[in-house]
């Protein structure tokens, strides 16, 4: 540490997903030498959630030691499940009892899936994909988008991975049109793509919460609704979504910030998760009288769909709505990951072959 101590302030990251990895590297480049930053995650380790689309057909997501990857920011890493917020005191409680301390706090523990058709329903996220692979190869498949689902493209790009085994597959979602957070100027170019690859989509018609959806087709798998984790002494929504202003500050907590999933936009998605985290670990960083470069709110939705034979569409939308959106089959963002987070796509680009040369078991804890 170069920093006088006196100017050094702990800033603590709950939750090492798309938002906490994002912050982290975000609070070592902004954050020069004034910050000590501990991240505390209830899981070892880190997995694209993208790649986790590939697991049932024998491809390893990379997967990241977060102890590892904080020491590469020179940052502590804590393992333990955070149940709840003491703003005044500075103290973020956990399941085992002990109280961590921080000065400045960055929350990102994301959503909480849940299946929108019951238990007897296959839905991504509890373990369903395995099965498709196990049943016969000629099985008809459909992918459900209930009502509710913001990010909807792990279903198109389910459904293309299935439609490459030969399956008559479908899917069935609550949009108006496919894809349609990003808008008329996209859907075209989606559906042809779709079409291309003999997946059929039916809009405007998934069953309600509740439906029984057996009869669909011989496999049927739902992406999941999802909730908040509803952090104990913070003010959320109805579904335990933290409520934050447009600076991603937390409601009513001073020195406390949120990211991502786990805050009450309207749309969860791991680009977004990253621009959010851009601006929050900025704020904290100015709190501590750092000058960070000026960022504003998330402004821009985008998304990658790929086919196993390698076709790749680049989406794009200002989240405003202001224009029709853009698709492109090329990339319209560098590096061109799935998950637009570009701290962290840059900093996978430059560790790539060395990540997957010491692959550690991808022990998921929650699987697809
Ligand atoms: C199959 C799939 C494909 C997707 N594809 C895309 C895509 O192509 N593009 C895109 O932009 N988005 C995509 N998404 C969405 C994207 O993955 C999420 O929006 C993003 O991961 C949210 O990031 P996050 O950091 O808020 O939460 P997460 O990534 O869920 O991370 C949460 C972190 O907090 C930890 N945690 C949770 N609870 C606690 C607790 N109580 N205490 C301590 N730690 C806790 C978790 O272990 C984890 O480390 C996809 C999602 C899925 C499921």
């Amino acid at each position: 540490m170069r920093g006088l101590p006196v100017e050094e302030r702990e800033v603590l990251i709950v939750g090492g997903g798309v938002a906490g990895v994002e912050a982290l590297i975000a609070l070592a480049d902004l954050g020069d030498d004034r910050l000590r930053v501990r991240l505390v995650a209830n899981h070892p380790t880190f997995v694209l959630p993208p790649e986790q689309l590939g697991i049932p057909w024998g491809e390893t997501p990379l997967s990241i030691d977060l102890a590892r990857l904080c020491r590469a920011f020179g940052a502590e890493f804590a393992l333990a499940e955070v149940t709840g917020v003491d703003a005044a005191a500075h103290e973020v409680h956990t399941t085992s009892g002990e109280a961590l301390t921080y000065e400045r706090l960055l929350l990102c523990p994301g959503a909480r899936p849940r299946a929108p058709y019951g238990a007897r329903t296959r839905t991504l996220g509890f373990g369903a994909l395995p099965d498709v692979l196990a049943e016969a190869p000629s099985v008809s498949v459909a992918v459900v988008v209930p009502e509710g689902v913001s990010w909807t493209l792990p279903a198109y790009e389910l459904a293309l991975r299935c439609a490459r085994r030969g399956r008559d597959v479908r899917v069935v979602t609550s949009e108006r049109t496919v894809l349609e957070a990003f808008g008329s100027g996209v859907t075209d170019a989606v559906r042809a793509l779709l079409e291309r690859h003999g997946v059929v989509a039916h809009t405007g018609r998934a069953p309600a919460p509740g439906d029984r959806i057996e009869g669909l087709a011989g496999t049927v798998i739902t992406l999941p609704l999802q909730d908040g984790p509803a952090l104990e002494g913070l003010d959320a929504d109805s579904r335990g979504f933290l409520r934050v202003d447009a600076k991603q500050a937390v409601r009513g907590a001073e020195h406390v910030w949120a990211a991502g999933d786990v805050t009450d936009g309207p749309v969860k998605q791991g680009g977004l998760a990253a621009q959010q985290a851009e601006l929050a670990a900025s704020e904290a960083v100015r709190s501590c009288g750092g000058r960070p470069p000026r960022g504003g709110p998330p402004a821009i939705l985008r998304g990658k769909l790929t086919t196993n034979d390698g076709e790749e569409l680049y989406l794009r939308r200002t989240l405003d709505g202001a224009d029709d959106g853009r698709s492109l089959e090329r990339p319209l963002w560098r590096p061109p990951s799935a998950i637009c987070a570009w701290r962290l796509a840059r900093w996978l680009d430059a560790h790539r072959d060395e990540l997957r040369s010491s692959p550690l078991a991808p022990r998921l804890r929650t699987p697809v």
